[in-house]
């Protein structure tokens, strides 16, 4: 029997048993371009992939090996729910960094951020809730929310961020129409995709907004330390710690696949949302997290971040005198302070989701603005990653890009 024949029987006797919600879950369009990025020659501007080249990998191998043999009776055991208790601390050092103040009885560690957005999901989204969301937003995020059966209502952006007054007129109409709005999902600095901060003023703003609206904010903030210039906005969460849940990463600041992030929460949410994440992964590698652990406690990780940032800046120059010179004339993109991204417009007309092929045909790889958001909007936008090709190869790529453009 044939490999079709085969799949098309075990997809019959399964199809009536699938949950409602099954259908919610789509292929994300980022990891879609992820084996195309692989090819040979391929030039990829499209995953958001932190550049590991600048890592020490010869004493991050040391770390392992000292842990496995050191501690390998607790590394490669089951751990606790809650994560480690030295990286708990570990991580409120981090966010230290960064100016917000956390403390261990609030932290939850889960197998990356994404884990934690998928809990907070979980624990507070019925199906049609709504979510609001800047637009553009996060694919991942997107995928979450939706798998869940949650609505996205997307609030536009400009180069401060997320726009108060838009946030209020959306809540207004949404509740006219008698949704239940639980969450504001954002990201406030470097915002993936759109490269943009949120300013000082709208932060205060959006906190106050969502506090008396009784809107819950997620605040996703894997990119914050990574900013250019070395200075730092405060969080949301620090702004009001009672009802906002702060997502933190080490996927961006040292390794996407170690697979160790964080949420911060009020003690009542939080030991909550340990429950359900038990009932995912019973606990986060400890393997995994001694070595996030050591690398932070025994390594100079803030030059390390410095070195990546510098190299994320110039990679984000040259992509942008790239687009300058190769995009039509009346593109304009965002000017990120920080981060992996920048967010192009094209001039109206133009269409980007059936660019790709023409672009994967002449050897480069993007994602198309429409990923970034749930209502088909983003049309004539692409989201440019600088964070893992060269200088040479980003220009290269966007010249590619605008060959495509023209040859179409
Ligand atoms: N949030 C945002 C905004 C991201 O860009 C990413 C990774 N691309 C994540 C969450 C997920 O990160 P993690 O690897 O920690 O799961």
């Amino acid at each position: 029997m044939s490999t079709v024949s085969i799949q098309r029987q075990v997809n019959a006797l399964h199809a009536d048993r699938y949950a409602a919600r099954a259908d919610s879950f789509h292929p994300s369009p980022v990891r879609a371009v992820f084996e195309v990025s692989m090819l040979p020659g391929m030039i990829s501007l499209a995953g958001g992939n932190p550049d590991l080249s600048l890592l020490p990998l010869g004493e991050v191998a040391e770390f392992a090996r000292e842990i496995v043999a050191e501690r390998g009776l607790e590394a490669l055991q089951y751990g606790s729910g809650a994560g480690t208790e030295g990286l708990t601390n570990t991580i409120c050092e981090v966010m230290a960094a960064e100016g917000t103040t956390a403390v261990p009885e609030n932290i939850l560690v889960t197998s990356g951020s994404q884990m934690a957005l998928e809990l907070i999901a979980t624990m507070f989204c019925d199906p049609g809730d709504v979510v609001l969301a800047e637009g553009p937003t996060y694919v991942g995020a997107i995928g979450t929310f939706e798998g869940l059966q949650a609505e996205i209502s997307h609030i536009a952006l400009d180069s401060d961020g997320l726009i108060p007054e838009q946030l209020e007129q959306r809540i207004r109409e949404l509740r006219a129409a008698g949704k239940t709005i639980k969450l504001l999902y954002t990201i406030p600095n470097f915002n993936n995709p759109a490269g943009v901060s949120l300013s000082l003023e709208r932060r205060q703003q959006i906190v106050d907004i969502c506090r008396a609206e009784g809107i819950a904010i997620v605040e996703d903030n894997p990119y914050g330390l990574l900013s250019f210039s070395g200075q730092y906005l405060p969080s949301l969460h620090g702004l009001d710690p009672e009802n906002v849940f702060y997502l933190g990463s080490f996927s961006k600041i040292f390794s996407p696949g170690v697979r160790v992030g964080w949420l911060v929460a009020p003690v009542e949410v939080r030991n909550r949302l340990q429950l359900a994440a038990e009932a995912t992964t019973i606990c986060p590698s400890v393997l995994s997290q001694l070595l996030v652990e050591r690398y932070i406690t025994e390594f100079d990780w803030k030059a390390q971040i410095r070195a990546s940032s510098e190299l994320y800046r110039e990679r984000a120059a040259a992509s942008m005198a790239a687009l300058g010179r190769y995009m039509p004339v009346g593109t304009t993109w965002t000017v990120p302070e920080g981060g992996f991204f920048t967010w192009v417009t094209l001039p109206a007309g133009h269409t980007t989701d059936d660019l790709l092929q023409p672009a994967i045909d002449n050897g480069v790889v993007f994602v198309p603005g429409s990923a970034f958001y749930a209502d088909g909007s983003g049309a004539n936008n692409f989201r440019i990653a600088f964070s893992f090709e060269s200088a040479e190869r980003l220009t290269e790529g966007i010249r590619r890009l605008g060959k495509a453009l023209t040859s179409r």
